[in-house]
């Protein structure tokens, strides 16, 4: 039998961080031994749960509410086309499956110092890397969209297979959002005035911020020239907060329009047959929590009083 050897901790460390916030999160996270994954804290989940609230209080009227699994069926991103866009980002899903005995034979090698790992076999599923995706199908499925649209108020434990020791970057991350369906005006009218609140959001409590064009991390060199043309088109903008320098500040909301993407993909309609648009907001939720840490300080106790009254803590 093998002598489990112990972990190293070296890899998710952060003390290659500037001083302040390895202090900083060391207090909040606990190392899993896989970088950008942790063990949270109290008074971290605390945050988390203030922010939601905080969130839900700008919920858009008549926004349907749903909360989806950290995983999704493999077919719908395959059909979103994902492979062509982020492959790098995927985490897939992969099951040993077979008889007792197959179960058994490959469950053993591990003991026997084999890989076990090579009698996976990929299943149905993927690590959802967006809360966003499985509701365009759930809006599809209904039919015809009315010409008021739908909003929707989604959220879901996301993956993204970009390890990384930087506090501000998670493998598996929480991701809440308000998404759009209907014409590319109810999609400018949804998204424009998003922006506005989401500064009134970040200014209550007290994270300093700006709001730039930005891009998706597009794959390859066809992704650099789709990432030119969406910033060019201006169909992604985020709010950066200053988490690890004020030079390179951190992405932890973006507003998005995907145009007719999504609507062509799923089918989605309207009683006209036009093809829909739809468009998002996504909350980074860990990252506003890490950067109201890093902004306030490790002790919630000591954070200024109008920002923990905004975020009732
Ligand atoms: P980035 O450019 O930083 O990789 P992104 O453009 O890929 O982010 P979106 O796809 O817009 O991000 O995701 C919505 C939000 O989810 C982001 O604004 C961010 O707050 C959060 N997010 C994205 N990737 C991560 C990650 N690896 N760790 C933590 N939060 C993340
Ligand atoms: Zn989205």
């Amino acid at each position: 039998m093998n002598i489990a050897t112990p972990i190293s901790h070296a890899c998710c460390d952060h003390s290659f961080e500037p001083e302040h916030l390895h202090a900083t999160v060391s207090q909040l996270f606990k190392p899993s031994g896989v970088d950008g994954v942790y063990g949270r804290t109290g008074a971290y989940e605390s945050v988390i749960e203030a922010l939601a609230a905080l969130i839900s209080s700008h919920r858009p009227q008549d926004a349907e509410v749903f909360r989806f699994a950290p995983v999704m069926p493999r077919a719908s991103l395959e059909k979103q086309g994902y492979l062509n866009s982020f492959p790098q980002l995927i985490g897939a899903v992969s099951t040993l499956t077979g008889s007792d005995r197959d179960i058994s034979k490959s469950a053993a090698k591990y003991e026997n110092g084999g890989d076990w790992t090579e009698d996976l076999k990929p299943s149905d599923l993927v690590l959802a890397p967006a809360a966003c995706y499985p509701i365009y199908p759930i809006a599809a499925g209904r039919g015809i969209v009315p010409d008021e649209g739908y909003v929707f108020d989604v959220a879901a434990d996301c993956f993204r297979h970009e390890p990384s020791r930087h506090v501000d970057r998670f493998q598996s991350f929480r991701m809440r959002e308000y998404v759009r369906i209907g014409t590319p005006q109810q999609i400018q009218d949804f998204r424009e005035p998003w922006v506005e609140r989401a500064k009134g959001i970040a200014d209550a409590i007290g994270l300093s911020y700006i709001v730039e064009v930005a891009n998706d991390p597009f794959f390859g060199r066809v992704g650099t020239m789709m990432a030119n043309q969406q910033r060019e088109d201006a169909l992604k903008f985020e709010l950066l907060v200053p988490v690890r320098s004020a030079q390179s500040p951190t992405a932890c909301m973006s507003f998005n329009y995907h145009k007719e993407h999504f609507g062509e993909v799923w089918g989605l309609h309207n009683a006209a047959g036009q093809v829909l648009h739809t468009g998002c907001v996504a909350f980074g939720m860990d990252r506003l929590a890490v950067a109201l840490f890093v902004t306030h300080g490790a002790k919630i106790a000591d954070w200024p009083a109008g920002v923990r009254q905004a975020l009732r803590l």
